[in-house]
C-alpha cells in the first residue's frame, strides 16, 4: 500500500451492505480479506468473506491477566479491541521454511522457500497496530539487511483501518501517540456509528487506491453531523484509557537504571515464559532450527519466532548472557521503551496493552516503567550488566 495523499473525503457505508460490498470488491480485486472473527472464545484474524464471519455483538473485557468476551447490547462489528493475534502473523508468520534439500542418487538439490502469491487486505486495522505495522517494516524493511520474504507479503497489502470506538481494559496508546484514531498508514479508514435506527461507517480516504475503491460501492457522502459522531466514538475510546506510560525522557530512565532494585521484584513474579513477545505486535526475534527425516533424504531449514525471556537466546558458547529472570524482564523492557530508539529512532512499543493481558501473572509495561520513574537511580551503578 501506498499513502499517496492524506484523508480529505469521507463517505458513509451502511452495514451490513456497504461493508458486503466492500469485502466482495476486495475479493474480485484478488485480495483474500482478513479481518476479526471468534474462535475459542478470543477475538483472532482470520479469512473473512461475509460479514456474518465477524464478531457482530461481542466485546472483550481485558485486565493484566485476563482476556474474557463477553455479549454487547448492541451489534456492533468490531466493538472490541485487540486479541491476542496481531497483524504480525501473516506478515511474519511464527513459522517460515527457509529452504529444503532433497538427496537422491544423482545428488542433492536445494529449493528455497516459494514465495508468496497472496494479496491481503487486512479488514479492522486499529491505529496502534498500523504502528506496530510502520515498525517491522523499519525492522525488516528498511535496514542493511532486508528481508525479501517480509517484502513479498507486505507489498500489496490493502490495510482497511478501524477507529477505536471503546478503549481495550489494557490499552495506552494515548499516551504512546499511537491511538486509538488512524491518521496514516491505511487505504481506507472506518469508523463505526451505531445508534439510533441505521448502523453505518464512516469512510475515510487514505490512498489512491483505496479513493477509487469506495468510489465503486454504494455510499453517501458524510455530512458534518456524521463525522462529529466519529470524532465522538473516539473521543470516547480515548477517554476510557485506564492506563498511560509517562514516556518523557523514557530511554535515559531505564539506559540508567540497570540495577534498580525493581528488576528483582519484577524477577520475583515472571515466569520467562515469554508470552509477553508472542503476543507482541513488534517483537521480530527468530531462531533457525534444521530438521531432517529418519532417512537423511530430505531436510529443511526453519525459521521461528524467538523470544528474548528464553535461556537459548541468548546462549553463547557454554552459557547464557542472560541466566536470571531478572536480566531478560529488564532485557526485553529496556530494549522495548529505550534501546528500539536507538536501534530504530522509535519506540518499541505502541501501548496496544497484549503483554499486559497475556502475561499469566499479570505484569504491566506501564506499572514497571512507573515504578523505576518512581525512584530513579536507586540501584548502585549505571551500566548494564548481564546478570
Ligand atoms: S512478563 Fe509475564 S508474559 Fe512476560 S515472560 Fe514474564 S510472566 Fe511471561
Ligand atoms: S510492549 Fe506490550 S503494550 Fe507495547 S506494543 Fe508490545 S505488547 Fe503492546
Amino acid at each position: 500500500m501506498s499513502v499517496t495523499r492524506s484523508v480529505t473525503q469521507a463517505a458513509l457505508l451502511d452495514a451490513p451492505g456497504g461493508l458486503q460490498a466492500l469485502i466482495d470488491a476486495l475479493g474480485v480485486r484478488g485480495y483474500q480479506v482478513l479481518g476479526p472473527t471468534v474462535r475459542d472464545g478470543a477475538i483472532i484474524y482470520d479469512t473473512i468473506t461475509q460479514v456474518a464471519d465477524l464478531p457482530a455483538g461481542w466485546t472483550d473485557q481485558q485486565e493484566a491477566g485476563r482476556y474474557r468476551l463477553e455479549r454487547r447490547d448492541d451489534d456492533a462489528l468490531f466493538g472490541f479491541a485487540v486479541g491476542p493475534q496481531s497483524w504480525k502473523r501473516f506478515l511474519h508468520p511464527p513459522v517460515e521454511s527457509l529452504w529444503t534439500m532433497r538427496r537422491d542418487g544423482t545428488g542433492v538439490t536445494i529449493s528455497s522457500a516459494p514465495a508468496a502469491a497472496v494479496k491481503w487486505a487486512f479488514l479492522g486495522v486499529r491505529a496502534c497496530e498500523i504502528h506496530a505495522i510502520g515498525i517491522q517494516d523499519r525492522v525488516m524493511l528498511e535496514g542493511p539487511y532486508p528481508d525479501d520474504a517480509y517484502a513479498m507479503r507486505r507489498r500489496d497489502v490493502f490495510i482497511v483501518a478501524v477507529n477505536c470506538g471503546q478503549a481495550g481494559g489494557t490499552c495506552f496508546c494515548v499516551s504512546m501517540h499511537t491511538g486509538p484514531k488512524a491518521v496514516s498508514g491505511f487505504d481506507l479508514a472506518l469508523t463505526e456509528l451505531i445508534g439510533g435506527d441505521r448502523h453505518r461507517f464512516l469512510v475515510e480516504v487514505g490512498s489512491e487506491a483505496g479513493a477509487e475503491l469506495i468510489a465503486q460501492l454504494p455510499h453517501e457522502p458524510a455530512s458534518a453531523e456524521h463525522q462529529a459522531a466519529a470524532d465522538a466514538a473516539v473521543a470516547r475510546a480515548a477517554g476510557q484509557m485506564g492506563r498511560s506510560l509517562d514516556t518523557a525522557g523514557i530511554k535515559e530512565l531505564l539506559q540508567g537504571n540497570a540495577d534498580h532494585p525493581r528488576w528483582d521484584e519484577v524477577a520475583e513474579r515472571c515466569l520467562t515464559c515469554g508470552n509477553c513477545t508472542m503476543v507482541c505486535p513488534t517483537c521480530f526475534c527468530t531462531t533457525v532450527e534444521d530438521h531432517s527425516d529418519l532417512t537423511g533424504s530430505t531436510a529443511e531449514r526453519v525459521r521461528t519466532w524467538d523470544s528474548c525471556f528464553t535461556m537459548d537466546f541468548s546462549y553463547l558458547h557454554g552459557g547464557s548472557v542472560r541466566s536470571t529472570a531478572r536480566s531478560r524482564y529488564r532485557q526485553w523492557m529496556t530494549h522495548k521503551l529505550a534501546n528500539w530508539f536507538d536501534q530504530f529512532g522509535t519506540s518499541g512499543c505502541v501501548g496496544c496493552g497484549r503483554c499486559i493481558t497475556w502475561c499469566p501473572v499479570g505484569i504491566d509495561i506501564t506499572h514497571e516503567a512507573a515504578a523505576i520513574r518512581s525512584s530513579p537511580n536507586a540501584g548502585k551503578g549505571e551500566q548494564h550488566g548481564g546478570s
